[in-house]
């Protein structure tokens, strides 16, 4: 979301005036061009598991998916992703009418944004939000209203009073995000009951990306917003094998929603790829079917990595919210007499031969978010020891 001028961007249109190259992408680029440990772009830096990759392999060599599959999706990943709502949330859907595969949890947004909104309608999202919520709100027409997470007792936390008042009579639908990334906030059980209750007073869609449903650290729960009373038949939920398997490339992602929402979702969505990852998908169904021990021992691993870079976050003197969720720790800079993330994002990678994400790209009110930096932890344990070595350097 980089300000972009017209001399480097003269062709973009007025929707895509204010967004420029994804700060991911240019992160991991000046990692490559300086060499550094990228904690920025969120990826990990070793394979999922080998049978899952095996599973791909057996596809690609018996054929399965190397042609276009079904619009909607195999049937094996449908089938396997109803599975998956109803083993873990009691949540019963029907894979044939409201479940749709996805190119990723990216697809599945823009194709919700883009099949859903009317132009000028105005879409209420949490600040910070992940890059792509802006864009795609903008490339559909429509208007965003951010409600801004705020620091409180070490998280970020949503004031449910903006919540509320951000909520006006062009509303069209709120999108969520828990857990949440930037923040790795996670969302109680009151504050999604608060949401829910929102949603059915004002008779508002919610679209809700819960791609990091598995990456939750006790004593925190992921609760899916269509659990809540009234809210199966108006909730899109979004999620993605990218971050529960650790196979970002393969950009396998779905929608769970009523038919009506699926077909809304389902009419844009085959335009943009119609189709993708054939042999992925039947990978991922048996992954979505691998026992509790895998999801379990990847949460174990996950939690101690967090504890592994917080703690040297801590030791280098930033001010740390360890996270609840997800496996991105926000970061106050304040403490180290910073006071400009992007200023010091940088600079970091001649200071310390790291690179990581200033959050003030998330957020539209860029100075809310202009003290917060954000390191990704899904990188091997000698990585990060590494890096935290490294950042010490900072205190001086
Ligand atoms: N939503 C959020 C909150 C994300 O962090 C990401 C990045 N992984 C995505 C969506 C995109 O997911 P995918 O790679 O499956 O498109
Ligand atoms: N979701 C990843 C992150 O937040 C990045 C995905 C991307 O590069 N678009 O770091």
């Amino acid at each position: 979301m980089a300000a972009m001028t017209s001399t480097t961007r003269p062709f973009l249109n007025r929707r895509l005036a204010e967004f420029g190259t994804t700060i991911f992408a240019e992160m991991s680029a000046l990692a490559s061009r300086t060499g550094s440990i990228n904690l920025g772009q969120g990826f990990p830096d070793t394979d999922g598991p080998e049978e899952i990759r095996e599973a791909a392999v057996r596809a690609l060599r018996d054929g399965r998916g190397n042609q276009y599959p079904p619009g909607p999706g195999v049937p094996e990943l449908r089938t396997a992703v109803a599975a998956h709502q109803e083993r873990r949330y009691g949540l019963s859907y029907d894979p044939d009418t409201e479940v749709l595969v996805t190119a990723g949890a990216t697809e599945a947004i823009a194709a919700s944004l883009l099949g859903l909104l009317e132009p000028g309608d105005e879409v209420v999202a949490l600040e910070p939000y992940y890059d792509s919520y802006a864009a795609c709100i903008a490339m559909a027409g429509g208007r965003r209203v951010p409600v801004t997470l705020r620091p409180h007792e070490g998280a970020f936390r949503l004031d449910l009073d903006e919540l509320r008042a951000a909520v006006t009579d062009r509303t069209r639908l709120l999108l969520l995000n828990t857990p949440h990334n930037p923040t790795g906030t996670v969302l109680t059980r009151a504050e999604l009951a608060a949401v829910a209750e929102l949603a059915v007073e004002r008779d508002l869609l919610v679209v809700t990306d819960e791609v990091y449903e598995h990456l939750v650290f006790d004593p925190a729960e992921h609760i899916p917003l269509a659990t809540f009373p009234g809210m199966r038949d108006r909730t899109i939920t979004i999620s993605s094998s990218g971050k529960t398997f650790s196979y970002t490339g393969w950009k396998v992602g779905w929608v769970t929603a009523a038919p009506a929402l699926v077909t809304a979702v389902r009419s844009a969505k085959q335009y943009l790829t119609y189709v993708s990852a054939g042999p992925f998908q039947y990978a991922v169904a048996e992954a979505l079917a691998l026992p509790d021990s895998y999801f379990s021992a990847f949460r174990a691993d996950m939690r101690a990595k967090r504890d592994l870079l917080a703690d040297g976050l801590t030791e280098a003197g930033f001010g740390v919210f360890r996270p609840s969720g997800t496996y991105f720790i926000t970061t106050d800079i304040r403490p180290l007499g910073e006071t400009d993330g992007f200023a010091f994002c940088r600079t970091l990678p001649k200071r310390a031969g790291i690179v990581a994400i200033p959050n003030a790209v998330f957020y539209d009110h860029r100075e809310a978010g202009a003290p917060f930096v954000r390191f990704a932890f899904c990188k091997r344990a000698e990585v990060l020891t590494e890096a935290a070595g490294r950042l010490k350097a900072l205190r001086g």
